[in-house]
């Protein structure tokens, strides 16, 4: 059986960004990806936004690996010439309890370490997007885009810079725990012994978890799906920042609501909206759902024309928590966590995953050197 050092499973933007980390650290790092080409799952399927870090918890991962993701992102792509724009954001409010709600938004994206936040009144806003409708807005200047599959191509370059390489069209089908360390079984047949695996399947990786001969089943977390649709506006954009409503205040959402985002060639599309379903594969969307989009939407561009939005794509967000619960927290879980040495189990990885995808990269680099795995 051939022996490698570090074996990544998944070639997503955080199996890839993990593995150029531990690359970089001197490890040999081959990433194996079941399908034909890098980053065709979710991370081909997002909103490509920035995020500032405003809306998670104090002290959670989500909020700790977005600030300091969105930081080094942003720095990355500036020396490595991966397209990208800081081109800010409206969090608008339409209704007044949204508006009373402005305020603590401020606190807790400062308490999250996000100081650039400002209110704006609705003269202000419309003054920014003329466009807009609505009582009241926030303004986060340090929100931008990103071209997610020029990064995807540079953090492999790196990768295979620092002597790791990508090894397409190679599912894992089951691990196993043994004294000399993990073994692996692929879909082809191949058998490789690794000394350190991290398991970054985004939608796969409760299900590869399940396959770990070893791994206590108590030690992985159940798997949920909440498809988001989006639909693309016909014709120019009428806003130059990326529009997003208030959170409701009192409500667990599983989204950010519909919002307005604008890619790097201009074009704009309304979504994600959030649909729980029961596969990772439901990707279609369905236009019947555009009705919903144009009420939505309506609330803060009421000149939303009849017929401009069409059905774009889907993307499907890993959940580990369920419709009724507040949305979990990344879960990076480590042999601390679950008694395997030299694996690390990357669980509900979305939004904001692709922000926060150097960040990741070095938490897991650090659990991996902390943890004795090598
Ligand atoms: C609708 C939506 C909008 C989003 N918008 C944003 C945003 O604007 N900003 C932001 O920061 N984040 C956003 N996110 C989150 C972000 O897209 C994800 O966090 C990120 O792309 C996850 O990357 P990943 O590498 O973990 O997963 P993936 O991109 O899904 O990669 C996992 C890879 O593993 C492979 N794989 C699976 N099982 C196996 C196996 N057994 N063997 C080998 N390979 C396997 C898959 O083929 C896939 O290529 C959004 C997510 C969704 C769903």
């Amino acid at each position: 059986m051939e022996q490698v050092d570090v074996v990544v499973v998944g070639a997503g933007v955080v199996g890839l960004a993990v593995a150029r980390s531990l690359a970089l650290q001197g490890r040999e790092v081959l990433v194996l990806e079941r399908e034909a080409a890098i980053g065709t799952g979710t991370s081909s399927r997002n909103s490509e936004v920035i995020h500032a870090g405003i809306y998670y918890p104090k002290g959670s991962l989500k909020a700790r690996l977005c600030v300091l993701g969105r930081q080094m992102l942003y720095a990355y792509c500036a020396e490595r010439g991966v397209a990208h724009r800081r081109c800010g954001k409206l969090i608008v409010a339409t209704s007044a309890s949204q508006q009373a709600a402005l305020p603590d938004l401020v606190r807790k994206a400062a308490a999250n370490g996000v100081h650039d936040l400002q209110i704006l009144t609705r003269e202000q806003a419309l003054e920014m997007e003329p466009a807009l409708q609505c009582l009241g807005a926030v303004h986060s200047p340090s929100t931008g885009i990103v071209d997610s599959h020029g990064l995807m191509l540079s953090l492999q370059g790196d990768l295979e810079k620092a002597g790791g390489m990508v090894v397409l069209r190679t599912g894992v089908e089951r691990l196993c725990v043994t004294a000399s360390g993990l073994g692996l079984r692929c879909a082809d047949g191949t058998e490789l012994l690794a000394r350190t695996v991290i398991n970054a399947a985004g939608l796969g990786a409760v299900q590869l978890a399940q396959r770990i001969d070893g791994l206590a089943p108590a030690a992985v977390p159940p798997a949920f799906w909440a498809k988001g649709s989006y639909f693309s506006l016909e014709g120019r954009s009428p806003f130059q920042r990326l529009i997003y409503p208030a959170p409701e205040p009192d409500r667990h959402l599983a989204g950010l609501g519909v919002h307005l985002t604008i890619d790097l060639g201009g074009q704009a599309k309304f979504g994600p909206d959030v649909q729980w379903t029961q596969s990772p594969d439901d990707l279609l969307v369905d236009p019947r759902r555009g009705d919903a989009f144009y009420s939505a939407v309506r609330a803060y561009w009421p000149a939303l024309p009849d017929g401009a939005l069409h059905p774009a794509y889907a993307g499907m967000r890993p959940k580990i928590s369920g419709p009724d619960e507040p949305a979990a927290d990344f879960h990076i879980q480590g042999p601390a966590a679950h008694g395997v040495a030299g694996l690390v189990n990357l669980f509900g990885i979305e939004s904001p995953g692709l922000t926060s995808c150097l960040a990741i990269g070095e938490k897991v680099a650090e659990v991996v050197a902390g943890s004795g795995v090598r």
